[in-house]
């Protein structure tokens, strides 16, 4: 066989392409995944081709180390589905897919077969010593006006709708690595970033109308990967929100799904029941199961049928693609419990088989701890499920938080639920794996939930920051947004002060932020400075004592060092007699605060100003 130089290839290629469009009667709108890699852990590659009554031809591929299996046809005329093995020899190159009639070329197809970044710190995941920095890229920075709108795309910019979009981008979040690095945040979680083509309030990006292309009026996928690189070099982690559960009604499949069932199909439009609960409840009906899985979440968001299983290899092989294109170190996972659970099962499996250290996040929507642990990876459960998520997230301490600071103390009421939602974290397998918060791009912000109250803040955050878990801050946090969502998501997504040209304040520096603003920055960026270098507060046990006299008080203890937090909730300064804590104390005589660096001189007595967090860091 003769062995063409790569320039030779090249020019081959071309005539191909152009002996192809000239005789061709097909034209090829799609192959997915675009390219692969050689090298990979499963050598299974099933690509989805779409063109004009491509199921006519006989795909032919002569590709040393790749073996066209078998050719499975659907119930569209439009679409093939090729099932390749990529074998350890194959070498990186441009494959070339033959669609045959005869022995004529209706289509030809370079399919790029790339090779592997194979750096050992890439897929590291995220883990307890990480604070995550949630943004919404159409809302945080405007780095590139020039893509605001942009040809193709149905929705165009216009600041003025509070739902509408913004122009915020990936070149905004570029630039503002250093300030998320500084404010102390170690990973970055920007909402989905992939194509929302939708009409209507597409700045969320949950509605995803191509799984393999980053939103024009973010960026290119180069420059994602750029922002991936380029957060790596400061030290900054990433992760990529995706959809699993649904796909905008536009994807380009919408008039001709390949199968009747690629969506979960309903006589008229229904949706879910949003009662995630039943997914997981031993007496649950199979009606409000089929519609909790299979209703839609929106008219806009198509519910994709994850047990077809040309569905789950598109997705899966999507997530896959990403994490290895980007160079990703984790996911967050959508609307977890509203895709079949075990396709999510599968998913992750194939995942971890990739990248045995990736983390993922699911998004674990529930008001109860039993119900979250049910998710979480080697959690023993009733039914045998085995959901091999990595990390889920703790609603119910999310919940807790906006209550507990936000009412007087009772038995059950103000610091005591903090004590009693942890009290259950013997349901979980692994307590420390949750990603703890208290605000997301979801609900009412947490400044408003608090009543504007910078006390009751200061000690949600000094909570958050210090108890078991992987924290998450959600953007415009540290320098206090407020939105209501009884006003519209819109309003609890607002855009960061500075980051358009020409805003009246800049809040990314310190004299463009209030005095208040300032103040809060600072307590935040403290904390996440110092939790960076203590391995107590990020990995250490915790022991908790029952809330007495409105003042909660717990440790986190790791290797003989010991961090000790006391938040007082009442309105007036306490004096705590320090005997009750004497287990925890022993060994230790005196302590630095953490976020005033004042030395405590000795541990029989310390008094707490009213409504304040105290972080001690224990000292012999
Ligand atoms: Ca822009």
């Amino acid at each position: 066989m003769k062995i063409f130089t790569k320039s030779a290839l090249v020019a081959l290629l071309v005539v191909f392409c152009s002996f192809s469009v000239q005789a061709q009667k097909i034209s090829l709108q799609r192959v997915d995944p675009p390219s692969w890699w050689v090298g990979m852990h499963d050598p299974h590659l099933q690509l989805l081709v779409f063109g004009h009554e491509i199921s006519k031809t006989q795909p032919v591929i002569n590709y040393p180390g790749v073996v066209l299996e078998s050719v499975t046809h659907v119930e569209s005329p439009d679409y093939l589905f090729l099932n390749l093995i990529i074998k350890k020899d194959a070498q990186p190159g441009t494959m070339e897919i033959h669609f045959k009639e005869g022995k004529k070329d209706k289509a030809v197809y370079a399919y790029a077969l790339n090779k592997r970044n194979l750096n050992p710190k890439l897929h590291d995941g995220f883990n307890n010593s990480d604070v995550i920095y949630l943004l919404m890229p159409d809302r945080f920075s405007n780095g590139d006006p020039s893509n605001d709108n942009m040809p193709g795309m149905l929705e165009q910019a216009n600041r003025k709708d509070p739902n509408g979009r913004h122009g915020g981008d990936i070149q905004g979040i570029i630039n503002h690595l250093q300030y998320i690095k500084d404010l102390g945040a170690t990973t970055i979680w920007p909402t989905p970033l992939m194509e929302d083509n939708m009409p209507r309030t597409s700045y969320h990006g949950y509605a995803i109308t191509d799984y393999y292309k980053v939103d024009p009026r973010y960026g290119t996928n180069q420059l994602y990967k750029k922002m991936v690189e380029d957060a790596h070099k400061m030290g900054l982690k990433v992760i990529q929100d995706m959809v699993v559960n649904h796909c905008g009604t536009d994807y380009f499949w919408k008039n001709d799904l390949p199968t009747h069932d690629w969506y979960n199909q309903w006589p008229k439009f229904t949706r879910s029941n949003f009662h995630g609960s039943v997914v997981s409840d031993p007496h649950a009906s199979k009606s409000d199961y089929k519609q909790m899985v299979g209703g839609w979440f929106d008219t806009s968001m198509a519910d994709l049928n994850q047990n077809n299983p040309l569905v789950a290899n598109y997705l899966i092989q999507n997530s896959i693609w990403w994490v290895e294109y980007a160079g990703l170190d984790g996911i967050r996972q959508d609307t977890y419990p509203y895709s079949y659970k075990k396709f999510l099962a599968h998913w992750m499996e194939r995942l971890l088989e990739e990248y045995p250290h990736i983390k993922v996040v699911g998004e674990t929507w529930f008001d109860q701890p039993a119900t979250v642990a049910y998710w979480q990876q080697n959690k023993r459960n009733y039914d045998g499920y085995q959901s091999h998520l990595t990390n889920a997230m703790d609603f119910p301490l999310c919940f807790a938080m906006r209550q507990a600071f936000n009412e007087p103390n009772g038995w059950t009421t103000g610091l005591a639920r903090l004590y009693d939602v942890l009290a259950q974290d013997f349901v979980y397998s692994h307590p420390d794996h949750l990603l703890v918060f208290a605000d997301n791009h979801d609900m009412t912000r947490l400044f408003t939930d608090l009543k504007g109250n910078l006390n009751s803040w200061k000690m949600t955050m000094a909570f958050l920051l210090t108890t078991r878990g992987i924290p998450e801050i959600y953007y415009g946090d540290e320098i206090l947004m407020k939105g209501d969502k009884a006003d519209g998501d819109g309003v609890t997504r607002k855009d960061f002060p500075g980051g358009w040209a020409g805003d009246s304040l800049n809040a990314f520096t310190p004299q463009g932020r209030t005095v208040e603003q300032n103040d809060a920055f600072n307590f935040l960026r403290t904390i996440l400075n110092w939790r960076k270098t203590n391995k107590a507060v990020q990995f250490g046990k915790l022991t908790q004592y029952i809330v007495e006299d409105g003042v909660y008080v717990y440790f986190r203890a790791y290797k003989g060092q010991k961090v000790m937090v006391m938040i007082n909730n009442n309105k007036e300064a306490k004096t705590v007699d320090m005997s009750r804590f004497a287990d925890d104390l022993k060994g230790f005589t005196k302590g630095k605060s953490v976020t005033t660096s004042e030395v405590i001189n000795q541990l029989n007595s310390i008094t707490i100003p009213a409504y304040s967090p105290l972080i001690v860091e224990l000292e012999k």
